[in-house]
């Protein structure tokens, strides 16, 4: 099973792949978390990365592109994988069409959480608030700025896999059972 999950910030993508990742024994493959990662290790991605992911603006296409290439043929996605987080713009997704060509590879289906804007600030105000381990990037200005750069750049991909017909759309303001059941649902039909 090959997915991609895509939403704006605090749709729930992290969780909902996590619970994917069990559901099929396939990884998910954040790229949040590999440049967060890569931060952490001070590697030269990480500092060139830090600025830019500190303000809520994207990495080059360059660098995420290279970095889902690089993890894909890593030997735990033979069965498949979850993208979470990629792709974020046009641009990534013509690259990711190229790249799984390369590798003799097709997507199964995109899976786009729908929620509401403002409901997504509340959400994660709370989710920095309980983990007391405030991101960088959870304040309220650079969210603003995050759901601004989806709605330009990254929202653009819902028509463009709808033309592929790949699209499967749930709800993402339900429990996380239910948005997880949803997933389920779409995914068999
Ligand atoms: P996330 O954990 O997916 O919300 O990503 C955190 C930050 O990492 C984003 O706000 C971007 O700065 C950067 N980032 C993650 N994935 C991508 C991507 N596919 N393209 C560009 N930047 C990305």
């Amino acid at each position: 099973m090959r997915l991609i999950l895509l939403g704006p910030p605090g749709a729930g993508k992290g969780t909902q792949a996590k619970i994917l990742m069990e559901r099929y024994a396939i990884p998910q493959l954040s790229t949040g978390d590999i440049l967060r990662g890569a931060i952490a290790a001070q590697t030269v991605l990480g500092m060139q990365a830090k600025e830019v992911m500190d303000r809520g603006d994207l990495v080059s296409d360059d660098i995420v592109c290279a970095i889902v290439s690089e993890r894909i043929d890593e030997a735990d996605t033979a069965n498949g994988f979850i993208l979470d987080g990629f792709p974020r713009t046009i641009g990534q997704a013509e690259a990711l069409d190229r790249m799984l060509e390369e590798k003799g590879i097709a997507l199964d289906g995109v899976v786009e959480i729908k929620v509401d804007a403002e409901a997504l600030i509340d959400r994660i105000k709370t989710r920095a608030a309980e983990s007391g381990q405030v991101r960088a990037d959870d304040n309220e200005e650079v969210l603003r700025n995050r759901l601004d750069v989806y709605r330009a750049q990254t929202a653009p991909l819902v028509d463009f896999y709808e033309n592929k017909g790949l699209l499967k759309s749930v709800d993402g303001m339900a429990s996380i059972e239910e948005v997880s059941a949803a997933i389920e649902r779409v995914l068999a039909s």
